[in-house]
């Protein structure tokens, strides 16, 4: 830290050098940085590194690095594209092209598929819930294709949104969309189990599709070496079985006339008291756990998945990287109703109405991986670092 001159008083902590040939390159919160004021009057701070006396503006390597158009309207886009107007719906409102909607979607879901993965990792949870959605039914419902249409489509490119969250704290630890086979199931266990920390085994609860079974004992199994039956002979083969601690249960739901008619309950993987343990914690019964489940407004939010069957039907193209849009703005931006804490002393308000007597939560601060609700704006404006740093965010 310079000790010399005027204290500076701009943070630059959050900032790295991006030069490869410096010492301090990918680094944060070392102090080489030094905040400049804005070249020619632009929106974006000039710093400098004073290990290798390089300048770069504190925009890159975001997506607004380089772009025309107003900051306040790249948000804005994003965000309605967050809350789940559709691709052309927000080109409308924002007299946009399309094109360029879209364009500044797949950047801003490549950059905040980047921060999920710098800020979701070594995650310990008790529980996870796997889910598929089928994302042409409410279109059937709402009668915008006919079933037969929909069954059509369905054998042509079957369409499943896959979700994995924890429901205590309703973090969405994976979001995926693809046929319902067993590649899928690899794919969405793979995923969860790096969001995991290592040593973490959570209870398993899913819905009766029989390939979890597969994909979970893939990544919870190992190899155990049967005892020799007789004194000689060869050994028997070595097998794989499920890690001791693996609990996981599945919840069959029979849903008739859009009414749940029967629960039904077995425990694939460990014992039915230790399962029961891990809900006794939250306070549910087996019976109850999946009810508890996704309630998350997926519909709402993904353009694709709810309403628009011609947006699915598209393409893929804006799809994968609307659901990383919404797992992120899910995780991160948006406080969850049943997480709100109480505060230990009303804060009054400036206007006449009555104190705020709760503190807003999101899942990604009931996980213990952050301290405060994100803006859409400031997870834009977020510099990923190259590489995991010692300190979070
Ligand atoms: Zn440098």
């Amino acid at each position: 830290m310079p000790t010399r001159g005027r204290r500076r008083h701009v943070d630059t902590s959050s900032h790295f050098c991006p030069n490869p040939d410096c010492a301090y390159r990918g680094w944060v919160g070392w102090g080489n940085l030094r905040a400049n004021g804005h070249p020619n009057g632009g929106p974006w701070r000039q710093l400098l590194c004073i290990a290798c006396r390089r300048y770069f503006l504190e925009s890159l390597g975001t997506l607004f690095h380089g772009k025309c158009a107003a900051v306040d309207l790249i948000v804005r886009v994003i965000a309605c594209l967050a809350e789940g107007l559709g691709i052309r719906g927000t080109a409308r409102v924002f007299e946009v092209d399309p094109n360029t909607v879209l364009q500044w979607l797949v950047e801003a879901a490549e950059q905040l598929r980047a921060f999920s993965q710098h800020v979701l990792h070594d995650v310990r949870v008790r529980q996870v819930q796997l889910d598929e959605l089928f994302a042409l039914l409410s279109a059937v419902k709402d009668g915008a294709v006919s079933e037969a249409e929909a069954i059509e489509r369905l054998e042509r490119s079957p369409q499943w949104v896959w979700v994995a969250m924890d429901p205590e704290s309703k973090l969405v630890l994976a979001i995926d969309v693809g046929a319902r086979t067993l590649a899928m199931a690899q794919r969405v266990v793979h995923h969860v189990a790096q969001v995991l920390a290592p040593d973490c085994a959570p209870l398993f609860l899913t819905d009766g599709f029989k390939e979890y079974l597969t994909a979970l004992l893939t990544h919870y199994g190992q190899w155990v070496q049967p005892p020799r039956r007789l004194a000689t002979g060869s050994m028997p083969k070595p097998r794989w079985v499920p890690l001791p601690q693996l609990l996981y249960a599945q919840v069959v739901k029979t849903v008739r006339r859009r009414r749940l008619v029967r629960v039904q309950h077995r425990v694939v993987c460990g014992t039915l008291e230790a399962v029961q343990q891990v809900l006794a914690a939250c306070g549910w019964q087996i019976n109850t756990a999946f009810i508890e489940r996704l309630n998350l407004s997926l519909r709402q939010h993904v353009a694709a998945v709810g309403r628009r069957v011609t947006t699915l039907c598209k393409g893929e193209a804006g799809l994968r990287q609307e659901l990383t849009l919404y797992q992120v703005y899910y995780n991160f931006c948006l406080p969850h109703t049943s997480l709100r804490l109480l505060l230990p002393q009303p804060v009054p308000t400036h206007g006449t109405g009555s104190a705020k007597q709760w503190r807003p939560c999101t899942p990604a601060m009931a996980a213990g991986l952050t301290d405060h609700v994100w803006t859409l704006r400031e997870m834009l404006q977020f510099r990923v670092p190259p590489w995991p740093q010692p300190a979070g965010v």
